[in-house]
């Protein structure tokens, strides 16, 4: 009978991957990828049956439409009675849909399904940056949230926000979105933090010999910053948590 794993190999290619989800990969039938290329390439080193799913993105091609055919060929495969595990990059349940919604429709269907933890971009933020979640609190949202949903912000604690590149795009189908866009998330922060209030922009290497980009910048610059897909915004506490 068919089964799915969903894990992680972790950030940094080749050294953040548990023992678990190695072996999870290489005794699986077949393995569906989702991470970049260079660590793609280093998975079919474990595993010869190992299948990109990046093919599916593509430039204006809805963001939807790639999730239902990620979710179409990995639960065809567990229907078709294979040992399936499905890599996506980093943790594979850290903003990331497809990994939580097939494993909860292979359960649906009967077979046995779970997700294996990985190393996450927040996990390697908070090494990379000396942040301490517990210290002052730590709210995580996805930078478009802010601006499509009423959201409750606590400048007390540290801000992060995903997928900041892709802020305010109603399109779901493009890589970065516009300036205008991303001023329009500006205007909403500027009701809880100062303009000059410094942020910075987080990418953690995806090889052991890269350094993390960390950029300090006012918070008013953050819609020309230069910002990539990869890019999250670090948003310090602007306030003292105030006693009670
Ligand atoms: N599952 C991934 C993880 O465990 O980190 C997150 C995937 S989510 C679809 C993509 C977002 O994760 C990006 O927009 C960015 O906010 C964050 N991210 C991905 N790679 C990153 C990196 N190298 N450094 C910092 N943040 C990253």
């Amino acid at each position: 009978k068919g089964q799915l794993v969903c894990v992680g190999p972790g950030m940094i290619l080749g050294a953040h991957i548990t023992e678990r989800c190695r072996n999870y990969i290489q005794r699986a039938d077949v393995v569906y990828v989702s991470c970049h290329h260079a660590v793609e390439e280093w998975l079919a080193t474990l595993n010869p049956d190992t299948i990109s799913l990046q093919n599916l993105y593509a430039e204006g091609k809805h963001r939807r439409e790639t999730y239902n055919q990620m979710h179409q060929t990995i639960m065809q495969s567990v229907r078709e009675g294979k040992k399936v595990v499905g890599c996506f990059y980093g943790h594979p349940g850290v903003f990331a849909q497809v990994p939580h919604w097939v494993i909860n429709t292979a359960r649906e269907e009967g077979y046995k399904a779970h997700m294996e933890p990985g190393i996450s971009a927040e996990d390697c933020l908070y090494a990379d940056m000396g942040i301490d979640p517990g210290r002052f609190g730590c709210q995580h949202f996805e930078a478009s949230q802010l601006l499509f949903y009423r959201r409750t912000l606590d400048p007390s604690a540290y801000l992060i926000l995903w997928q900041i590149a892709l802020a305010g795009d109603r399109s779901i189908a493009k890589r970065v979105s516009s300036v205008e866009e991303r001023q329009q998330l500006v205007d909403i922060l500027l009701n809880d933090y100062p303009a000059d209030h410094k942020v910075a922009v987080y990418e953690c290497p995806f090889i052991m010999v890269e350094k993390p980009r960390i950029e300090w910048f006012p918070l008013s610059e953050l819609s020309t910053y230069e910002l990539n897909p990869v890019s999250t915004l670090v948003i310090p506490p602007a306030t003292k948590m105030q006693p009670r």
